[in-house]
């Protein structure tokens, strides 16, 4: 708080200083003595440990003119950047108003207002501020990752699209990832109206933004699956692994259901033995070509498989997937810790998260495609290495 202080009393002293020039100047001496006794009554407040009265007091009468307009921003940003939401807007409100801003200065001014909306979280005024400053063409760049930041909070995906494209032709950013996501999240909105023609087309688009777009595949491949396609559905998830590997995991259920509802899961079986061909260590594969061979009647060769997987792959899941086939004749004389085993197993998969963020580390259980912690779309990703 004291900061302040030490920023607004130079400030105080400045405008106090001119003015008095101005007044001796112009022969006009009261506002000279109400900045001097504000400064005072500042000055008064700060030494009796009051220092929110202090800035208070100074924020009301000091005067903005050409040679205050910088020290009065960077006041400003300085409270919003300490959370002082209010008094920042009150300052940038107040320059706003000067007639003696240049235009780039009211500029400034008026972007700064509108960070001060954003933290303050009234969206509705933040905008119309961002758009005006898109109009005049000033601060572009800023205002154009705001309303980007706006669109999404409000989950406006078409106003979102429009945003992060004009992002991309101003900055060069790569914004297809993005928004590929948000056409996917037009798709859901769809989908859940049931209008399923509208729904494939957004999909359609995702992948034109960013054909390594996952999401959009695998809503796709449910589409298809819901309609009972599941030729369609498995060139889908196949398609997959060559956008990011990372995702193998999500695949492996509805490919193998696909599989099913064709009746032929010989070939989910071969896909799967050549994907771990592909991919060695991944352990959902490692699981999954586990319980394939269980499946094909061959429990001796899944437990054979697992364990060799698991002496160089070691995982919890595995180690759990192992205890679950059952305890081995041999040591079932000494099924006490085998079971104790089996609980902390348990124990410890229950505790532990299925995704995480590669950007931040967020980590969770559910795989959300826009990270709850960094905001980032597309960086939690399923954990598929052994732990
Ligand atoms: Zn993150």
């Amino acid at each position: 708080m004291v900061e302040w202080l030490l920023l607004l009393l130079p400030v105080a002293a400045a405008s106090g200083w001119l003015a008095g020039r101005r007044s001796a100047e112009s022969a006009h001496g009261s506002s000279h003595s109400q900045l001097n006794s504000a400064y005072f009554a500042g000055l008064n407040y700060l030494l009796n440990e009051q220092p929110d009265k202090a800035i208070d007091t100074l924020l009301d009468v000091l005067e903005v003119d050409s040679d205050t307009v910088e020290p009065h921003l960077a006041l400003g940003n300085l409270f919003r950047r300490r959370g002082e939401v209010g008094r920042a807007i009150r300052v940038h409100q107040n320059l706003i108003e000067k007639p003696c801003l240049s235009s780039l200065q009211r500029e400034q001014a008026l972007l700064e207002l509108g960070l001060d909306y954003m933290r303050a979280g009234m969206l509705d005024r933040a905008e119309s501020l961002f758009l005006e400053a898109l109009k005049r063409k000033s601060h572009v760049g800023t205002a154009l990752r705001q309303l980007l930041d706006i669109y999404q909070q409000e989950k406006n995906w078409s106003q979102a699209i429009a945003i992060a494209q004009q992002l991309h032709e101003e900055s060069g950013e790569a914004t297809g990832p993005m928004i590929a996501h948000f056409y996917c999240e037009l798709a859901e909105q769809r989908w859940a109206r049931k209008q399923i023609m509208e729904a494939a087309q957004f999909i359609k688009q995702a992948l034109a933004s960013d054909w390594r777009c996952v999401r959009a595949t695998l809503l796709q491949a449910h589409l298809a699956m819901e309609q009972s396609d599941y030729k369609m559905a498995i060139r889908c998830l196949r398609r997959v692994e060559g956008q990011d590997p990372d995702y193998l995991p999500e695949i492996l259920k509805p490919l193998s259901e696909c599989y099913q509802g064709l009746d032929r899961q010989d070939e989910f079986f071969s896909w799967l033995a050549e994907a771990l061909e592909r991919h060695p260590g991944c352990t959902p594969l490692i699981l999954a070509q586990a319980a394939s061979l269980r499946r094909q009647g061959e429990p001796e060769k899944s437990r054979r498989f697992l364990l060799e997987q698991l002496r160089q792959y070691p995982s919890v899941e595995g180690l759990q997937q192992l205890l679950a086939l059952g305890v081995p004749k041999d040591i079932e004389a000494a099924s006490e810790p085998w079971s104790l085993i089996e609980e902390v197993t348990r124990h410890l998969l229950k505790a532990k998260s299925s995704y995480a963020c590669c950007f931040c580390g967020f980590s969770g259980k559910y795989c959300y495609w826009q990270c709850p912690g960094c905001k980032r779309w597309g960086t939690v990703k399923p954990f598929a290495g052994n732990t």
